[in-house]
């Protein structure tokens, strides 16, 4: 009888123990995967913002910003990240849709110089956002117009998607979910963060942003409160955020972007609105804008002013980021 006990209680530790790495596998691919196309803010016009993102397992992935495809995509099939077929062939068939979150050059170029090349997709964006490429971009004196709205002939290519503030919407094929959030970039222009989810994991990537203490805005603040919660409960897996310029630079030569001061104390009200949890969830400095020992300047200001200890990277083009 005590070898029966003993056998089963072996039988029941193997079956819990199969079933909790059951658990943990299933955890795992809810995460994500980025590969940065682009990941400057400015000069070099082949490493501009922009950002794959794909659920952990899938291989469609919706791109944030634009500012950089081609050049990207060839060093990413460099790097092994796809099969080696041609740059376009893959932003035709694993680019399911764009989400801009502002309309600046930067973010927008590569999305604009392989449109010829590109499939019919979804361009999502702010109304103010999307208005831009109704009027500036997507017209026949400035290029032509492959929007499915503005000037004729419309080619419709790209089908316009409005996206309201807060309002959280199904991405078809890619098993994600997108949540917008307005954000300041030189008042009164705007610019967005995406909130994106799989499953319950989350990953934020903000355009380019003013500190709401020098834009004299409270969209930040709304922003951190409304992500407050799923740094807590860990769900929120990493921040993708931009500094653009070192500590010299005055705030009126900032023109909506942030310095490691300003993204240290925004980074601090986060923080403290999720019980100094912050630590956990990873934060990616991206968008640099190119000077002189600039780049190495703004990671060593970062460093100095990290006094919470959060975990700082600073993403590479081509180089796949996995969060899990
Ligand atoms: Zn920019
Ligand atoms: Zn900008």
């Amino acid at each position: 009888m005590k070898k029966i006990i003993s056998i089963l209680s072996f039988l029941l530790m193997v079956v819990l123990h199969v079933s909790g790495q059951t658990n943990n596998s299933s955890i795992a691919s809810y995460g994500f995967k980025v590969i940065p196309l682009g990941v400057k803010g400015g000069l070099d016009e082949s490493n501009l913002s922009a950002y794959l993102v794909a659920a952990s397992g899938n291989d469609q992935f919706i791109c944030l910003d634009a500012g950089t495809i081609y050049k990207g995509l060839e060093l990413a099939v460099a790097s092994k990240l796809f099969k080696p077929v041609n740059p376009s062939s893959i932003q035709q068939q694993q680019i399911n849709s764009y989400f801009i979150s502002h309309a600046h050059l930067d973010h927008t170029a590569g999305l604009i110089m392989n449109s010829p090349n590109d499939n019919a997709k979804n361009l999502y964006g702010l109304a103010s956002v999307l208005e831009i490429f109704k009027k500036n971009y997507f017209t026949w004196s400035a290029w032509a117009n492959f929007g499915n709205e503005g000037e004729a002939p419309i080619l419709k290519k790209y089908s316009y998607q409005n996206l309201i503030p807060k309002v959280e919407i199904p991405i078809d094929n890619t098993g994600l979910f997108v949540t917008p959030f307005v954000l300041s970039h030189v008042k009164p222009y705007e610019s967005t963060a995406f909130l994106v989810r799989n499953q319950n994991n989350y990953l934020l990537y903000l355009g380019d942003t003013g500190a709401d203490m020098v834009e004299q805005s409270t969209q930040l603040a709304a922003l951190w409160k409304a992500v407050a919660p799923l740094v807590l409960k860990n769900q929120l897996k990493a921040i993708f955020i931009e500094v653009s310029f070192d500590n010299s630079v005055p705030e009126k030569a900032l023109f909506g972007h942030l310095t490691p001061t300003l993204l240290m104390e925004e980074m601090a009200t986060l923080n403290a609105l999720s019980n100094g949890n912050l630590k956990n969830t990873a934060l990616y400095v991206t968008h640099v804008k190119p000077c002189e020992g600039c780049e190495t300047k703004i990671k060593s200001e970062i460093q100095a002013a990290n006094q919470i200890g959060l975990k700082i990277s600073y993403p590479l083009q081509a180089t796949l980021i996995e969060l899990k």
